[in-house]
């Protein structure tokens, strides 16, 4: 006992000395399966940031977003919702205790109109972040997370942070 004791303190050791420290939040809320439904029901760019941000996902996570048409378990849409304080918002708006069934995804095109294609696919990335269960990490800074909360975030597509956010929930 005492043997193993000291082992595990050995590996916190050695461990912590370049384990980097993840700042990333979870919201509580995640899929059955890493196996997710999307629709981008989009126009223009929009579309292409949607698949864009879709693809940043898929490469480095173990969530699989595939085409699942207007029934997909997550939805996207762009409109002008006026002057109303977000850009981009993220409803779960299906639940069963913790597992998600269905998120919608609403751009603002209000605020996004005039953002570059890079930013518009930050927003977007950002909210699909939310649809499979992150929260918002604003401590790492506006370069730390595609999850900052702010749109003056400098990365728009999943960093480590939130790489390793996602991977402790699946
Ligand atoms: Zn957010």
């Amino acid at each position: 006992m005492k043997k193993l004791t000291l082992l595990l303190g050995l590996a916190v050791l050695v461990f912590g000395s370049w384990t980097p420290a993840f700042a990333y939040n979870l919201w509580g809320y995640q899929w059955s399966s890493t196996s997710i439904s999307y629709e981008c029901d989009m126009h223009g760019d929009y579309t292409t940031q949607c698949e864009n941000g879709k693809n940043d996902w898929n490469r480095s996570t173990p969530v699989n977003l595939t085409y699942g048409g207007s029934n997909a378990g997550i939805t996207t849409t762009a409109g002008n919702f006026g002057n109303v304080s977000w850009s981009g918002l993220c409803n779960l708006s299906q639940v069963s205790g913790r597992t998600i069934l269905k998120a919608d995804i609403q751009i603002n095109t209000h605020y996004t109109d005039s953002y570059s294609s890079l930013q518009r696919k930050g927003v977007i990335t950002h909210e699909l972040g939310h649809a499979i269960g992150l929260a918002h990490e604003d401590s790492l800074g506006r370069g730390g997370a595609v999850m900052y909360s702010n749109d003056g975030r400098t990365v728009y597509s999943p960093t480590r942070d939130d790489i390793a956010g996602v991977n402790a929930i699946y």
